[in-house]
C-alpha cells in the first residue's frame, strides 16, 4: 500500500509503498476514506516539535475497520471510525478521572510515534517506519490500538467527520468544555483557521452572547462571522485587545488563543475580565515561553490549557457528528480543499500560506 513518508524535516513528504503488518492484539486495522491536512503535523515536518523519523504523519483519519486484532471488544469489521489524536488507555488516574485526553500514555506516543506499547507495524523493505501519534493516517491503510477510534454512524460522510479526530473537536471543546460557557457569556477567539473556526461554532451552539473573532485575514474573517462570529477584528487595522474591551465592557469572559503564537497569547490573556479564562490551543514549537504579568492572577484570572478541547472521545464524537448530521454543528464548512495522497505537498504548501481553512486528502 501507498504511505506519504517524512524522512527528513523541511523536505517533503515522499509517497511511497510500504508494507504494513497484520493488526496484533487489541489492534485494528483501519482503511483509510479520508484524513484532514492538519498544522500539527506541520510542526513535526518542520523540525518545531521533535520527531523521530522516518515517520508517516497524518491523524485525523476517518475509515472503515477492514481486520481485528486478538482481544478486540469495542469493534468490528465493518465499522465506521473516526481516528483520535489523543490516546487514552481507560486506566490511568486522569482516565479514569472522565479526563481521558490527559491520559499518561498520550506523551510517550507522541514523542516516540509508535502505537501504544512502543509497537511499530509499518516498514519500508527492512526500515521500521514510525506512525506519527499513533495513527499514520497519510496512508491507504493504517493499524491502531483499538483505543484510538470511535465507532460512528454509517451515515456520515468520512470525508467530512475526519476533522473531529483532532482540531475540529479541539475548538469545539476547547470553547464548550474547557471553558466552561454559559449562555450569554462573551468570548473572544483569536485565529480563524480550522480550530478557531470550530471554537466559533461550538460557542454558537452553547449560546454564547459576544463571540469576538480575531485574525489578520480578511477572509477567514468573513468565515468567522459566516459561522456565528457577531464580531470581527482584523488584527492588522486594530488593536483587538483595546477593542474587545471596547466590546466587551471591560474584557471577554473567556479568551481562546488557537494559532500558537506566544505574542497572541499575551493578547488573549490580556482580553480577558477579572475572573475570567484564557486558554491555549494553538500549539506553539517547543521551547518557546510566554510571559505574563503575575499581577493579573491577582485578579483572579487564570491562564491554563487544554487537550484536545477535553473531550471525552467515546461521548463527544457521536454526539458532534449527529449535531452535524442534524445541521446544528456544520464543520463541512470548513473544508475548502481536497486532494489526493499524491498532492501531499501541495497540500501542506496551501496550508502554510493560508490559503485553506481545513483541506482533506480523500482515498
Ligand atoms: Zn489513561
Ligand atoms: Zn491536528
Amino acid at each position: 500500500m501507498k504511505a506519504a513518508i517524512l524522512y527528513e524535516t523541511n523536505k517533503p513528504l515522499k509517497v511511497e509503498k510500504v508494507t504494513l503488518d497484520e493488526p496484533q492484539t487489541n489492534e485494528v486495522l483501519v482503511k483509510i476514506m479520508a484524513t484532514g491536512v492538519c498544522h500539527s503535523d506541520l510542526h513535526f515536518m518542520k523540525g518545531e516539535m521533535p520527531a523521530a523519523l522516518p515517520v508517516v504523519p497524518g491523524h485525523e483519519g476517518a475509515g472503515i475497520v477492514e481486520k481485528v486484532g486478538h482481544g478486540v471488544t469495542t469493534l468490528q469489521p465493518g465499522d465506521h471510525v473516526v481516528l483520535m489524536v489523543s490516546f487514552s488507555c481507560g486506566k490511568c488516574r486522569y482516565c479514569a478521572a472522565g479526563r481521558p485526553t490527559q491520559c499518561v500514555e498520550n506523551l510517550p506516543i507522541m514523542s516516540m510515534a509508535t502505537l501504544p506499547g512502543g509497537h511499530r507495524r509499518l516498514r519500508k523493505g527492512n526500515q521500521e517506519l514510525n506512525h506519527l501519534f499513533g495513527l499514520a493516517s497519510f496512508a491507504e491503510y493504517t493499524v491502531v490500538h483499538e483505543r484510538s477510534a470511535v465507532k460512528i454512524r454509517d451515515d456520515a460522510p468520512l470525508e467530512v467527520v475526519c476533522l473531529l479526530g483532532c482540531g475540529t473537536s479541539t475548538g469545539i471543546g476547547a470553547a464548550i468544555n474547557t471553558t466552561g460557557l454559559r449562555p450569554g457569556e462573551s468570548i473572544v477567539i483569536y485565529g480563524c483557521g480550522g480550530v478557531g473556526l470550530s471554537a466559533i461554532m461550538g460557542a454558537k451552539l452553547v449560546g454564547a452572547g459576544k463571540i469576538i473573532a480575531v485574525d489578520a485575514l480578511s477572509k477567514k474573517l468573513s468565515m468567522a462571522k459566516k459561522l456565528g462570529a457577531d464580531y470581527t477584528i482584523n488584527a492588522k487595522k486594530e488593536d483587538p485587545v483595546g477593542k474587545t474591551m471596547e466590546l466587551t465592557g471591560g474584557g471577554a469572559d473567556y479568551a481562546l488563543e488557537c494559532i500558537g503564537n506566544v505574542d497572541v497569547m499575551a493578547q488573549a490573556f490580556a482580553s480577558i475580565h477579572y475572573g475570567g479564562k484564557c486558554i491555549i490551543v494553538g500549539m506553539a514549537p517547543l521551547g518557546a515561553m510566554i510571559s505574563a504579568a503575575p499581577f493579573e492572577f491577582l485578579l483572579g484570572k487564570t491562564l491554563m490549557g487544554t487537550v484536545q478541547g477535553d473531550i471525552c472521545p467515546s461521548i463527544d464524537i457521536p454526539r458532534y457528528i449527529d449535531l452535524y448530521m442534524d445541521g446544528k454543528l456544520p464543520i463541512d464548512k470548513l473544508i475548502s480543499h481536497t486532494y489526493s495522497l499524491g498532492q501531499i505537498n501541495e497540500a501542506f504548501e496551501a496550508l502554510e500560506r493560508g490559503e485553506v481553512i481545513r483541506s482533506v486528502i480523500k482515498f
